[in-house]
């Protein structure tokens, strides 16, 4: 958690390496220092003060827009308040651009070199948001984002830029983070100069409950849980827990034989009042979730897989990037074409993780993948929309709704590219008699050598000569297939390479059981094509199946299930029931004020997906989550 004198050092002979590349020593790059005042974080208000050089006439300073790892434009610039710029004792005069709005032009009258910038942060109330811009603070604990709190001029890279950051702490709490401390007192934690991609890339986590647990103990580099949560009893999860997540660094370092961080923190929120999500760093992790996720059998389940994936980002991401996504600061647009690799093998890989580090069992790892196989198998967006476009797509989409998500298709490169890459896996596997595997191009990669966070930058040509070099075959023939084609259905040769076929039967996965009971939900989706709450009301229908063709949609509510009051339990004894009888199901239901009967001729009973063996084919797929 706190980080040794030895590294600082390095780091500040690393810095002096970095500070002065493209404009020559004459115009040496901005020295900026950032204080940061948590201590009203329960209060859900951050407060920052920056001094920086400046120089006459309009100085441009941005807030960060394109935050690497979300895809989009989603710095919160809406939570910027108290905005304030100071030179001299005075009060300057600034005004945001007209045309950009994370971008401020401040007047700086002669005689000042320096200006003090002081500013607040707002994180919203209520778990609500995404990424860095969610609900990030409770009454317990936070994670501070450094982009919500930094201005930086124009004219600079981020790693040109070096900022001296210190932070308050709400009094007693604890913290966490990949950043190298300079120094600690009660009051204060000063951190070691580093460049704004670093800062930006080393969220602190910190709370009145928080437990550090070495996942490597006597190795190097270090890698560490820094896990915060609203309560201590959150924080006692049977021993098993924590020896899982110390088996995900033993299995990702036999993966890819190397890694690309000085030290790893998983800086891991356990909160019913946080934003719920996973955000890669090249040295931590951001991931967020519900408070009993390590001491609940339903809850870890739901939650296992999110840090292997944000692990994994650290090689696929982080440091092999696409060239498109790798920006040189904040402001430049970045192109997500190639998400279905940064994503889509980030999510194959950190499936496959969670069974060989025993997160999952072999059955847990098969209905995960089932239930993923069988959402992407209905989708019927297919049909307007290729992969390619989900990826191409999601700067200006990802805050879609999640009503119409079947024909909205809106982030498939997540899953539909676990499916690609498993496939891709197979025929690596069978190109090479088993000699190489999706293990091998992993090494050649993300690999060897290892050493601290650096980007290298990749193109679609990449990816397929890595390929070719562990296993030749028209991989762009493959790809290409893969991203633009119009279905119908999922890609499933994957599961079935690999010795595996997916079957629906009437028996609830303890995942889809997990997931209602998490959600206060009923999962139709695979029979009359219906996601309910347990009131009723109609979260989603999938395109394509009886509900949505009988004329029912997201947003009405069923009422009563062939003349008897809507339950869970009444749904699928009506399924049930309509197995062996010809008269159609009959929905009530009410649609913005009115009531209506609907008639389902539905007769396939409850539907759930599970995968069974193809004994035709030899066990690909278990040897593929084996531990390594
Ligand atoms: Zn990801």
């Amino acid at each position: 958690m706190i980080a040794s004198s030895p590294r600082i050092l390095r780091y500040i002979f690393l810095l002096t390496a970095l500070v002065f590349p493209l404009f020559g020593a004459a115009v040496p790059a901005p020295h900026i220092s950032i204080f940061v005042d948590a201590t009203e974080a329960p209060r859900k208000i951050f407060h920052a003060r920056l001094t920086m050089p400046a120089k006459p006439g309009s100085l441009t300073l941005y807030y960060p827009k394109w935050i690497p790892g979300e895809h989009g434009p989603t710095g919160p610039i809406q939570d910027l308040a108290g905005l304030k710029f100071v030179g001299n004792g005075k009060t300057l005069t600034w005004r945001r651009d007209l045309l950009d709005g994370w971008t401020f032009h401040v007047d700086v009258p002669s005689g000042v070199s320096s200006i003090e910038v002081s500013l607040d942060f707002i994180s919203p109330a209520g778990s609500e948001g995404i990424y860095t811009g969610g609900a990030t603070a409770t009454d317990k604990m936070a994670v501070l984002s450094w982009n919500t709190v930094v201005l930086y001029p124009a004219g600079w890279t981020s790693d040109e830029l070096t900022y001296e950051a210190s932070l308050r702490l709400p009094a007693g709490w604890k913290f966490g983070t990949s950043l190298p401390v300079a120094s600690q007192s009660a009051e204060e934690i000063k951190f070691a100069p580093i460049s704004l991609t670093l800062l930006v890339d080393g969220p602190v986590i910190t709370g009145q409950y928080l437990k550090a647990v070495p996942l490597n103990p006597g190795q190097t580099p270090l890698v560490e849980l820094d896990v915060a949560s609203d309560s201590g009893a959150a924080l006692e999860p049977t021993p098993d827990v924590w020896e899982h997540y110390k088996n995900l660094v033993t299995q990702a370092s036999a993966l890819f034989g190397a890694q690309h961080y000085r030290d790893y923190h998983f800086l891991y929120s356990l909160s019913n009042h946080v934003a719920h999500f996973g955000l890669e760093h090249h040295e931590s992790n951001d991931s967020r979730t519900n408070e009993r996720a390590l001491i609940d059998q339903e809850q870890r389940l739901l939650s296992s897989g999110l840090l292997s994936h944000e692990y994994v980002h650290s090689w696929n991401g982080k440091y092999r990037r696409p060239a498109d996504l790798a920006t040189s600061d904040y402001e430049k647009p970045m192109q997500t074409d190639l998400l279905w690799v940064y994503e889509g093998l980030t999510t194959y890989l950190g499936e496959i993780l969670t069974a060989r580090d025993g997160e999952r069992t072999p059955d847990q790892f098969r209905d995960s993948l089932s239930y993923t196989a069988a959402q992407l198998d209905h989708r019927s967006g297919r049909a307007w929309r290729n992969l390619q476009d989900t990826a191409d797509g999601v700067p200006s989409m990802q805050d879609a709704p999640h009503q119409w998500e079947s024909w909205r298709r809106p982030l498939d490169y997540y899953e539909e590219d676990e499916l690609n890459w498993l496939w891709a896996d197979t025929i690596i596997r069978a190109q090479t008699h088993g000699q190489k595997t999706l293990d091998d191009f992993c090494q050649l990669f993300h690999g060897a050598p290892s050493g601290p966070p650096q980007v290298k930058p990749y193109t679609f040509e990449d990816v397929l000569s890595a390929l070719n070099q562990v296993a030749p075959y028209n991989w762009r023939a493959f790809w290409s297939k893969r991203l633009e084609n119009h279905g119908p259905g999922a890609p499933l040769g994957g599961i079935e390479e690999s010795g595996w076929k997916v079957v629906y039967d009437d028996v609830r996965s303890e995942q889809v059981r997990a997931h209602e009971d998490e959600r206060n939900t009923v999962d139709a989706a695979y029979s009359i094509g219906l996601w309910l709450r347990e009131d009723g009301s109609i979260i989603d229908s999938v395109e394509g199946m009886p509900a949505a063709l009988a004329g029912i949609g997201p947003g009405m509510m069923v009422v009563a299930i062939n003349g008897r009051k809507f339950s869970p339990e009444i749904l699928r004894e009506a399924l049930r029931e309509a197995k062996n009888s010809s008269s159609p199901l009959e929905l009530l239901v009410e649609n913005t004020d009115y009531y209506k009967t609907f008639k389902l001729d539905y007769h396939g009973g409850e539907k759930y997906p599970h995968l069974v063996r193809d004994e035709s084919k030899p066990d690909v797929l278990s040897d593929i989550i084996k531990p390594k």
